[in-house]
């Protein structure tokens, strides 16, 4: 069965993982591909980088096993709280605000095309899509995007062309990038929105910070404004958007969600066939209705009754 509302709307459903072993139970899961693999956990494990064989080696058969479904792979996210004790960065005083994701590959170009290459050759076994992580503006996609084109010249000088169109994709989880949304839509094939990050950046919330996590709320109406603005800047260049962070396996925004526009979710393999049997149940034509109420509301408490409201209506079993 696919994840189709009751009147048709369909929302594409695949999986987040982290390790090779988690493939097997995304397969088992109904998911429709994989649609962040984070690759920092492989990447930063020991204390050198993988070569381009090693990580070639790896993604091949990821997209090999998960064929003809696409894997998406999140090129490196170091910095922040990724991976404690990490060999390739020296210590920053505010580590989430300093040298991550996109920033870190713009500056060590070696290692960023190495990773690269290593997943445009794994489109020739399988579908593959790339996504770049903590973009805050449209230069640096630019600018990664000029890189991966030097990638395919490369590849194509040593005589392993690259066969297969790649689907590159920007994640959305600075508000910055958010605003400028249809700017970066303009630059690649999709947006995939980090709401993770995107909520602590946009509430000046360290989401792991224990004292503060209270304020930190998926239903801020300021938040629901900014999903909003990534949709329609995502629409107006008529490529797809994603959702991939916690928020996306969260049955209590899941009917907010669908009616923004969002086109797909990307969860844990356990919370999939939840998730699938959720989305069945939902009307869109009531989900957009909910959306513009939502859209309206001033207090993250109307958001959350508007959105409970919903969910329990569609499917109480799920919500209890
Ligand atoms: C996110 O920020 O929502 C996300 C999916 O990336 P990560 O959790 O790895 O930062
Ligand atoms: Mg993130």
């Amino acid at each position: 069965a696919e994840a189709v509302t009751t009147d048709g709307r369909r929302i594409t459903l695949s999986a987040n993982i982290e390790f090779e072993h988690e493939v097997d139970l995304v397969k088992q899961s109904g998911a429709e591909g994989v649609g962040l693999f984070r690759t920092e956990f492989f990447l930063l494990e020991r204390e050198e980088c993988p070569s381009e064989e090693e990580q070639f080696a790896l993604y091949s058969r990821i997209t090999a096993s998960m064929k003809p479904h696409e894997v998406i792979f999140r090129t490196l996210d170091a910095g922040g709280d990724k991976v404690p004790g990490e060999p390739l960065l020296e210590p920053e005083p505010n580590p989430f605000l300093g040298w991550r994701g996109i920033r870190f590959s713009l500056a060590r170009r070696d290692l960023f095309k190495e990773q690269m290459r290593a997943i445009l050759r794994a489109g020739d076994t399988g579908r593959v899509g790339m996504m770049f992580p903590l973009v805050s503006g449209v230069g640096e996609v630019r600018e990664a995007k000029m890189l991966l084109e030097q990638c395919v010249a490369e590849l194509e000088e040593r005589g392993t062309p690259v066969q297969s169109k790649i689907e590159v994709g920007a994640m959305i989880e600075v508000p910055s990038a958010a605003m400028v949304a249809a700017d970066i839509a303009a630059e690649v094939d999709f947006l995939s929105i980090g709401t993770n990050d995107l909520i602590q950046y946009t509430v000046a919330v360290d989401r792991v910070n224990p004292r503060v996590a209270s304020l930190y709320r998926s239903g801020h109406p300021g938040f629901i404004r900014l999903i909003k603005q990534v949709i329609d800047g995502a629409s107006q260049h008529q490529i797809w958007t994603g959702v991939c962070g916690e928020m996306a396996g969260d049955l209590l925004y899941l009917p907010l969600l669908v009616g923004l526009g969002v086109d797909e979710l990307s969860v844990g393999a356990q919370q999939v066939p939840l998730v699938k049997q959720a989305v069945r149940s939902l009307s869109y034509a009531d989900c957009s209705a909910l959306a513009t109420e939502a859209l309206r509301a001033g207090e993250t408490r109307t958001i959350v009754e508007l959105c409970d409201k919903a969910a329990t209506a569609a499917y109480p079993e799920l919500m209890s």
